[in-house]
């Protein structure tokens, strides 16, 4: 048990280490990397079969059709357009109040793509994670769930089709000149997040919960840079009740201030730069300049929980307040602003091309 302590304290030390060596080396992307920073509409029309978004436009119940069908799009998007990107799932089952005895299916889903050193070695890369729940509120019956969280997957999903080729590029680049950097990324996308009654401790959170216990108890070999799952994840992004017009995203954690302070100076560059389409009275992300003394304990109720209680950095990108629709069935496809889901789309795909580094890599690598 001490061994593991121990083991468990080192990972934490080079955890923060790396999360302060990238504080020092992230490189901004230049205007006209952010303005390269194209979205195919398609991609999120609401009618588009082939899209991205419209497939998760339907009941996602754990233990429903809905569930299957949400998985098979993701599953079959990667491994058609994005075979580099290993998947994983994480399966769990459970009872809920509203379900009896039965037990229900919770399965997590994660995509992961790193350099090839790494996938050599396990557990060597850092992981930049990217998060989302694809589960759908079982009540009112036809929930839909387009911002909770049917838009923020498909956001995720976008964002790994952009980066894609230019990590390629990236780590073709670093295997040439020998100057390797172990930072890779995964897309997490969860089940089972919604209550089946009310919001309890025992009543929500299904699929995070599960993920975090079996993490945990996952240890990577004795030669791996860090402990187990859990502590390779160097930032643990959150998207949730995304969508809708005009958002307010404050800061939450002042420990990841500086990470939103990127994301925020993203947001504001895209929109002088005329690269965002929205036209919201305020930024998305306007807490910019929040002093530390205005940090309270508050935070909102979510995935992140399971992991932030186990020492996991988190950057929350959940409205506050949330959207009008949320939870009824307004919450639909037809209930979406579009220039607002493009403008979230193109801000994480920034930010993550900005965390992995990829500012210099060929433009051509651009899809
Ligand atoms: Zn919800």
């Amino acid at each position: 048990m001490v061994r593991i302590f121990n083991a468990g304290v080192l990972g934490a030390c080079i955890r923060s280490l790396l999360l302060a060596n990238r504080a020092l080396s992230y490189t901004e992307l230049s205007d006209e990397r952010l303005k390269q920073i194209a979205l195919d509409p398609a991609d999120f029309d609401i009618h588009n079969s082939n899209g991205l978004l419209a497939p998760l436009l339907i009941t996602r119940v754990p233990g429903t059709e809905g569930q299957v069908v949400a998985q098979n799009h993701f599953v079959n998007f990667f491994s058609s357009h994005l075979p580099l990107w290993q998947v994983s799932w994480q399966n769990s089952t459970g009872t809920t109040p509203a379900t009896g005895s039965r037990e229900l299916p919770f399965q997590n889903i994660i995509f992961k793509r790193e350099p090839q050193w790494c996938i050599d070695r396990p557990g060597t890369c850092g992981l930049l994670t990217l998060v989302a729940h694809y589960d759908s509120k079982i009540a009112p019956e036809g929930f839909i769930g387009a911002t909770d969280s049917a838009a923020p997957c498909a956001m995720l999903m976008y964002t790994a089709k952009t980066i894609d080729a230019q990590l390629t590029k990236l780590w073709e680049g670093m295997e040439a000149s020998g100057e390797r950097s172990n930072v890779g990324v995964q897309i997490v996308l969860l089940d089972g997040e919604e209550a089946f009654v009310t919001w309890t401790a025992t009543d929500s959170l299904y699929g995070s919960r599960a993920l975090t216990t079996e993490w945990e108890n996952s240890p990577l070999p004795g030669v791996a840079t860090y402990h187990d799952p859990m502590d390779q994840i160097s930032l643990f992004v959150l998207l949730d009740l995304l969508g809708s017009a005009g958002p307010k995203v404050p800061s939450y954690f002042q420990s990841t201030h500086w990470a939103y302070r990127r994301m925020a100076q993203i947001e504001k560059r895209m929109r002088e730069l005329g690269a965002l389409e929205a036209t919201p009275m305020s930024a998305f992300l306007s807490d910019h300049d929040k002093q530390p003394s205005a940090f309270t304990k508050s935070w909102v109720s979510d995935d992140h929980e399971p992991f932030m209680h186990k020492g996991v950095p988190i950057l929350h990108i959940i409205t506050t307040p949330f959207p009008l629709v949320w939870h009824t069935m307004d919450d639909d496809g037809d209930h979406l602003d579009m220039p607002t889901v493009h403008d979230w789309a193109k801000i994480t795909v920034a930010f993550t091309m900005e965390w992995m580094d990829l500012m210099n890599v060929s433009s051509t690598a651009m899809t």
